[in-house]
């Protein structure tokens, strides 16, 4: 079977899952989106408002924030990225995911991971960190921005980066220059052979 048809029955299997509440909740569960091979996986938390109205990932403002920090190190979010995130449906008030449904709902991104074979993928903020390394739940984000720099979070042989998650950034600009680090390095391993990343 193909990885595309593989994932569009995981996607099945998903969009049928109540094993928490917020399969009560939800308008529309968000399966992760992207191309079958892609140059890179991102992981992020959980939807938002839009996201759940949307059924797709990264909608909001966090989401057209993330794609000009993506098309600052040269990919298209669209052809190069495949973006999920570690909880499928929109946890209601946008609180973070509580432990039990991370838990509930991590063997899907993990089947994910495991269909799609990423190259690198990029860990965006503390819940996505949580998700796939429980022990590094912590660890302070820019003691695992370091550690992953330095190989030390390989998720089944898949090397992962940390970085703040978009909405973060957002909050607080203070952040961009660790990001900009973050992406910079990103770019590098990635190989693309862009000028100048300046995030905005
Ligand atoms: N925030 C997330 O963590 N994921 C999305 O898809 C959108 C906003």
């Amino acid at each position: 079977m193909s990885p595309s048809d593989r994932l569009e029955i995981l996607k099945s299997i998903c969009n049928k899952c109540h094993n928490c509440a917020l399969g009560n909740t939800r308008k529309n569960l968000v399966f992760g989106e992207g191309p079958i091979v892609p140059t890179l996986m991102s992981v992020a938390e959980s939807p938002g408002a839009e996201e759940d109205a949307s059924g797709r990932p990264f909608q909001g403002r966090s989401g057209k924030f993330y794609r000009q920090l993506l098309q600052a190190i040269g990919l298209n979010p669209e052809k190069d990225v495949y973006m999920t995130n570690v909880v499928l449906c929109r946890p209601p008030n946008n609180r973070p995911p509580e432990d039990e449904e991370i838990n509930e709902c991590i063997n899907f991104l993990k089947k994910q991971i495991e269909i799609i074979q990423p190259r690198i993928i990029l860990l965006l903020g503390r819940t996505a960190v949580k998700g796939l390394f429980p022990e590094y739940a912590k660890t302070p984000l820019d003691r695992l921005r370091k550690d992953s720099k330095n190989n030390q979070l390989i998720y089944q042989g898949i090397k992962t980066l940390v970085t703040y998650h978009p909405s973060a950034l957002l909050r607080d600009p203070s952040r961009r220059i660790g990001a900009e680090e973050d992406f910079t390095y990103l770019r590098n391993i990635l190989g693309k052979q862009i000028c100048a990343v300046e995030l905005i």
